[in-house]
């Protein structure tokens, strides 16, 4: 049973993992990440929102993911009956990239692992982390491939384990999620639309006609696929109702059949594997950090996939969790809620606001408003961009009531 001894050990090499290691490691800091599975690996998540590129570029991984023939990306597309509204995330209120890209996850997060490698970040794959102790420094139990243990020594522990929730799990914070149980069921297809006015750079969120409840998204990717899944309440996606759970791409066809419009978008599309599920994914924590570690990405909360903010979520928390580590590990004195968990929050509870007012259909009220005032759409479409930090916005700084405001002005 070897030891090691490192500044900080992170759990999971996703896109918080890598992003964190690689703003570390720049900053003369002895980083090793330990992940559990061999890369490339499936992740849900594909389409991307323009905020992260900053980090991106902060972790110098800009050239290598515009290289990399990823679909491009420039807004968000939403239908409901016959009202259809895009977003144009290049016209938005705050400053800062207004596109990105739509990506499948196995080849972004390889992209930025190898990255992360390139630049001198120590990567083992095939290592899962079983056990944590921190009664005194912190220490990691791991285990590899060929069952082989080893503790980690380190100052700090950053937790990218993702939905794994290695530290929650181990350290009793989980907590529940406020948010209801909702399920996903997703697919990769060849889509083969003819429709010329389909944008492929756009997502688009479709909402079931009878039931606002229900969602679907398509992500378009640069290979003719896309990216193709519903979300729901368990009951209403007929998981247990039909007891069709064994048969995944017979429901989805059946709910993308509910939708008229994607019905006819996907009218001769291939469904060449198994569809995936997803259940209960919202998931909340007691505390995201202490002076021995830090919970990024969805290790920490996870709200709701409607508008594709989770790995911009896990870039800035691994951002901001990144610059109060290297002061503490430089000897300056921090305060990890004040300086990474109530700002990091600030960002989360935007996107929660609008996610509640989404399911509460208020919010899908303003997007589908026929006759929105610009500015406050500039405003509004930063937001779907990824900015929910920016406090110049008054749409984050006083998200509740700018929001009760719009939908109040579309009501009447
Ligand atoms: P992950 O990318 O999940 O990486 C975690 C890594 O940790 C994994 O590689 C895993 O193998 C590793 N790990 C786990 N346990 C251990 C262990 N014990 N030891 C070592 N390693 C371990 N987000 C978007 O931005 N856009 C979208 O369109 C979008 N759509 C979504 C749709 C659905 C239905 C759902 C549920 C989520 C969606 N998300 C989306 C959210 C997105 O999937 C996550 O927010 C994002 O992947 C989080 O990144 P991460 O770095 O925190 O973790």
């Amino acid at each position: 049973c070897a030891s090691e001894t490192v500044d900080v050990a992170i759990i999971g090499a996703g896109p918080s993992g890598s992003i964190a290691a690689s703003l570390l490691h720049a900053q003369g800091k002895k980083v090793l990440v330990l992940e559990k599975q061999h890369f490339p690996r499936f992740s849900i998540g594909e389409s991307l929102l323009p905020c992260c590129m900053q980090v991106i570029t902060e972790a110098n991984m800009l050239e290598a993911v515009n290289q990399a023939g990823f679909q491009f990306k420039n807004g968000a597309a939403f239908r409901y009956q016959d009202k259809y509204t895009t977003f144009d995330f290049t016209d938005k209120f705050t400053p800062g990239p207004g596109t990105t890209f739509q990506v499948e996850r196995k080849n972004f997060d390889k992209l930025l692992a190898d990255e992360a490698s390139k630049q001198g970040v120590d990567i083992r794959y095939g290592h899962s982390v079983n056990a944590v102790d921190l009664s005194a420094k912190p220490q990691l139990e791991i285990s590899n491939d060929q069952g082989q243990i080893q503790t980690i020594n380190a100052k700090f522990i950053l937790d990218a384990s993702g939905f794994g929730r290695v530290l929650p799990h181990l350290l009793e914070l989980e907590k529940p999620s406020t948010l209801p149980t909702r399920s996903a069921v997703f697919n990769h297809v060849y889509d083969n639309i003819s429709d010329p006015n389909f944008d492929r750079n756009k997502i688009l969120i479709s909402v079931h006609p009878e039931n606002q409840d229900i969602w679907y998204w398509l992500i378009p990717f640069s290979d003719g696929r896309c990216s193709v899944g519903v979300v729901g309440e368990p009951h209403q996606l007929a998981v247990v109702e039909n007891g069709i759970e064994g048969d995944l791409n017979r429901l989805l066809k059946i709910m993308i059949d509910q939708e008229p419009g994607l019905k006819k978008l996907l009218a001769n599309a291939e469904f060449i594997n198994q569809s995936g599920l997803l259940k209960g994914y919202s998931a909340n924590v007691k505390t995201l950090a202490t002076d021995k570690f830090a919970l990024l990405g969805n290790a920490g909360e996870f709200l709701d996939p409607v508008f594709s903010s989770g790995v911009t979520i896990a870039m800035q928390s691994a951002s901001m969790a990144a610059k109060t580590l290297i002061k503490q590990l430089d000897g300056e004195i921090v305060d990890w809620q004040q300086d990474y968990a109530a700002p990091l929050m600030t960002g989360v509870d935007t996107f929660r606001t609008y996610v509640e007012a989404w399911y509460d259909c208020r919010f899908q009220d303003a997007i589908f408003f026929d006759d929105p005032d610009p500015k406050i759409k500039q405003m509004i479409c930063s937001i779907l961009a990824g900015y929910a930090w920016d406090q110049n916005n008054p749409f984050v700084s006083e998200s509740k009531r700018r929001l009760d405001m719009v939908v109040e002005l579309c009501r009447c």
